[in-house]
């Protein structure tokens, strides 16, 4: 039902972009081709990647290629852990990334308008720079505000201010058909028909492509302080965590992180975490209007974890301790990524988390791979990591293929059904892409999975814009 593109197509996308910016060579389409999913398996070329610098250009590109039928996968920092930039049906990958300007930051409404192929980096400078916060932080600072609307992306801080979709106050997408849609805008409140808007939100570039947004933010808090507590269990840890809340302790983020899997970064950092104790840790950052409010929360959060079996309490409040722990935690991926096969991110209610990690450990035993879990305690967001190697006396010792390729597939289907039975989803941020297609149908009601294919037809009747995506 696709079409190739053909030269005299490409000629046409040159005459809207300019020639540099229609690549054709492989050596060009080689970087489009993947995202930060770790197996080669799913890399797809496309037959051009064309990068546009404005909504005009987009528009002009998308009429095209819909009147030709030619598939097109819009593309942001491609920092994604499910494949879901990747042109796995050819064709065109529209990379955001020369719609990079910020266009305003508007104090008196707290808001910015950004183009969508500005990175959380350069966004996260300029709100600081004004004085204010974005509390919304996939570990990965180059993924772009577009990509991350797209996957309604996350991060540690939801715990207490929520995930993109909270920020999201407008949005300017060209849809298909090359129509451009002006949704929201600088206000707090719509009840004017259906929103459109939050439909787009998390559509993983299904459904259109986002050019421009605009992006509340918020006052910076007056202090935060970093907290490390070890404690024997993964068990005990993870049962702390509901306690926090219901003693009306909220955490600016709260993670637990198994020490293993703290050494490996540490090392591969050269970097010192604060406590070897233990077996398991949690990570907390709390902050506060003053340092009474910070003394008192702190001390709060100090009870509850010894209440519960935790081993010590360490502070990190001097910036540059701050700095230490926060590089160590976010770097973790990068320390254990050649050895990872996929990273799941399975959401339970946060009172069900101790009880999946402990499925995780039966399922581990069983399958007799190792599956480090860790992730955001603080809002039931788990990232169990399936591995191609084990971890023995410091060091990996990788597996034959065929062992870890044997066991994947039981794994995910067992993690996945054990967190759908706990009332949880089988993607919390990192959305469904290529990877996790196959486990949608399994997770939601048939009548939602049609209900959603019916919204793709209506945006996209051609099924141009990301296909392959999502669902079939
Ligand atoms: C080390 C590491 C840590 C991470 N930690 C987190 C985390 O804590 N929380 C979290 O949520 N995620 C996390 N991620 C995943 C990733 O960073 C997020 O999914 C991010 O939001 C993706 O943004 P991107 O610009 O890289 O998008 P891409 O990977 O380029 O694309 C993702 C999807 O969005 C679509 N898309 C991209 N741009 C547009 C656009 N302008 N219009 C329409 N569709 C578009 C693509 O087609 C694709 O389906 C992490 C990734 C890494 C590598």
């Amino acid at each position: 039902m696709f079409k190739k593109l053909t030269p005299a197509l490409a000629a046409e996308l040159s005459a809207f972009v300019g020639p540099a910016n229609v690549l054709t060579e492989a050596d060009q389409l080689e970087p489009y081709g993947h995202d930060e999913y770790s197996l080669r398996d799913i890399r797809r070329l496309p037959d051009a990647v064309v990068r546009p610098r404005s909504t005009d250009e987009v528009a002009a590109i998308l009429k095209l290629a819909n009147e030709a039928r030619i598939p097109v996968t819009p593309r942001g920092g491609a920092t994604g852990l499910c494949g879901g930039c990747v042109p796995v049906r050819g064709g065109l990958v529209l990379s955001l990334e020369r719609l990079n300007r910020i266009v305003e930051i508007d104090a008196r409404n707290q808001m910015a308008v950004v183009e969508a192929g500005v990175t959380l980096h350069d966004f996260e400078k300029a709100v600081a720079e004004a004085g204010f916060d974005f509390p919304p932080h996939p570990g990965e600072e180059s993924a772009m505000i577009g990509g991350m609307i797209a996957t309604n992306a996350g991060g540690s801080r939801a715990v207490k201010y929520g995930v993109i979709r909270n920020y999201v106050r407008g949005l300017e997408v060209v849809t298909a058909g090359g129509d451009i849609l002006h949704l929201g805008g600088k206000l707090l409140k719509s009840s004017t028909g259906y929103n459109l808007l939050h439909l787009f939100i998390g559509s993983e570039g299904t459904l259109g492509v986002i050019t421009r947004a605009v992006i509340q933010f918020r006052a910076k808090p007056a202090l935060t302080r970093s907290l490390v507590i070890p404690f024997e269990t993964l068990e005990s840890a993870i049962e702390a965590v509901p306690l926090f809340f219901e003693r009306n302790i909220v955490p600016l983020a709260l993670e637990f992180v198994p020490l293993d899997v703290l050494r490996i970064t540490e090392e591969h950092l050269r970097r010192v975490w604060p406590s070897h104790a233990g077996a398991v840790h949690l990570f907390i950052i709390l902050d506060a209007a003053d340092e009474a409010e910070m003394d008192r929360a702190s001390q709060a959060v100090a009870e509850t974890a010894l209440e519960t079996g935790a081993l010590d309490v360490f502070i990190a409040d001097t910036p540059a301790k701050q700095e230490n722990v926060l590089a160590i935690r976010s770097k973790i991926y990068e320390a254990v990524k050649a050895e990872t096969v996929e990273i799941l991110d399975i959401c339970v209610p946060r009172a069900e988390i101790a009880a999946h990690v402990k499925r995780v450990r039966e399922i581990e035993a069983k399958f007799g791979l190792w599956l480090p879990t860790f992730g955001h305690a603080g809002d039931g967001n788990v990232h169990t990591h399936l591995m191609k190697a084990r971890y023995v006396d410091g060091r990996f010792v990788p597996l034959d293929e065929k062992i870890w390729r044997a066991a994947i597939e039981g794994i995910r289907e067992e993690i996945f059904a054990d967190g759908l039975a706990r009332g949880g989803v089988i993607s919390g941020e990192h959305g469904i892409g290529l990877v996790k297609k196959r486990d949608l149908a399994k997770s939601l009601p048939a009548a939602q999975v049609e209900l959603m294919r019916g919204i793709k037809r209506v945006f996209d009747p051609n099924g141009i814009l990301n296909p392959g995506k999502i669902f079939d």
